[in-house]
């Protein structure tokens, strides 16, 4: 085998140690030190130019500094940046009509970041089910998923399986129960055994758990069976939301419109975090002043740029693209799995997409062709030990497509 990793550089190697001497150890990133993104590309300290398939997580969507997006919040920047919400401002009542229209919903709620869109959605189901539905006070459950992930506020993280994010973090929040992915029947079961089920959280498609897609039907069933149960449908499309599965959202592909629909990163297409938790009048109308809110959510900026962000979705067909590429991409990467057997499973949606390595999930096999894909030129990352999660921008072209198949498929051959 040839010599996996190259070299870094003084200059980022002494980056690197500043953050590991100065930061807190929560993170353990990809050795590359990034100076500059345009597009689906971004640059390291020493000038060196890489495909972004990660997208942070699938909050650059647009591409990297797309200039509308950021000039927007240029603009904005210079004439208010924050008022709170103890008084008006001149672009935040412009943002909310925007943006419910686009998804279809009576109200929009503010926020900034995606756990705090999750746990702004957990707050307005318990209360309209304490509200509304009349379940007795405290008694109210969440059903959410096993392998979930939806951030990392002490809430969110108590109905995580993941160890990790959970082990002494405790004492955990309640009011929640978990059932297998995917399972319509778990789901039923569930709905069924209590009276006290007020919403459903879950994710179109499992991301960071390694790109898990549902059976076709299984969303739409899950809606009908909320319906049924009078439960409310929440969607957690943090991740898969705004055209990255090759739909507005995820949900689309099965035609459902949830209850409560969460959205954050590619919002503000990366430029500045914004997150929405959207809801009809029946549902977001539980809450009252001063019952929730953020400082920063809402603000002139953040409304600023996630109208540009949304504008740009549409006037470049994002999600047109993101479905007619995700098509090809899966296709190359099935025919490079084809020849190389270190590629057990290729999955995804649109351009939402994992490979599976051979090896379990204790092993560096995925990360050590992680740093080769970034010795080629691409950047991605594994996620739970043996999965590569391939999510480029959404503005990638067919030519830039191909080429990235050809650096995947040589950097597998140097472990083969
Ligand atoms: N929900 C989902 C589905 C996510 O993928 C993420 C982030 N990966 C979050 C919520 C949390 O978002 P944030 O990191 O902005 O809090």
């Amino acid at each position: 085998m040839e010599q996996i990793q190259q070299e870094l550089s003084t200059k980022s190697t002494q980056l690197i140690n500043k953050e590991n001497k100065y930061g807190a150890h929560n993170y353990h990133p990809l050795p590359v030190v990034l100076e500059r993104g345009e597009g689906v590309y971004v640059w390291d300290v020493d000038g060196k130019k890489y495909f972004d398939f990660l997208s942070a997580y699938s909050a650059v969507n647009q591409g990297h500094c797309h200039p509308k997006i950021v000039g927007a919040m240029m603009k904005q920047a210079q004439a208010l940046t924050l008022t709170s919400r103890a008084f008006y401002n001149d672009q935040l009542g412009n943002y909310e009509e925007y943006i419910t229209n686009y998804f279809g919903f009576d109200k929009v709620l503010p926020m900034n970041t995606g756990a705090e869109a999750v746990e702004t959605a957990l707050k307005i189901c318990r209360k309209w089910a304490y509200e509304v539905k009349g379940i007795d006070e405290n008694q109210a459950q969440i059903v959410v998923c096993e392998n979930n992930f939806h951030g990392r506020t002490t809430t969110i993280i108590s109905f995580s399986n993941d160890e990790g994010a959970r082990k002494n973090f405790g004492p955990y929040t309640e009011g929640f129960i978990k059932i297998p992915y995917d399972n319509l029947e778990a789901l039923e079961k569930t709905l069924a055994s209590s009276k006290n089920i007020a919403g459903f959280l879950v994710e179109p498609i499992q991301g960071e758990a390694g790109v898990y897609v549902p059976s076709e039907g299984y969303l739409a069933k899950a809606k009908a069976l909320c319906e049924q149960y009078n439960v409310l449908f929440i969607a957690d499309e943090v991740q898969t939301g705004i055209a990255r599965t090759g739909k507005l959202l995820a949900v689309h592909h099965e035609k459902v419109q949830p209850d409560i629909l969460i959205l954050g990163k590619a919002i503000s297409g990366g430029v500045y975090p914004v997150s929405a938790v959207l809801a009809n009048d029946a549902v977001m109308n539980v809450i009252k002043p001063g019952q929730h809110g953020s400082t920063f959510g809402g603000n002139p900026v953040a409304a600023a740029v996630a109208v540009a962000a949304l504008e740009v979705v549409k006037e470049e067909q994002l999600a047109e693209n993101a479905e007619r590429l995700g098509v090809i991409l899966r296709a190359g990467l099935n025919k490079i799995a084809e020849k190389n057997p270190l590629i057990t499973l290729v999955r995804g949606k649109g351009l939402l997409n994992a490979i599976v390595v051979d090896s379990d999930e204790e092993s560096d096999l995925a990360w050590n062709i992680c740093l080769k894909f970034r010795d080629l030129g691409l950047l991605a990352k594994p996620t739970h030990g043996n999965k590569i999660r391939l999510a480029p921008p959404l503005v990638i072209t067919e030519e830039q497509i191909n080429e990235c198949l050809s650096i995947i498929e040589k950097a597998l051959q140097a472990f083969v």
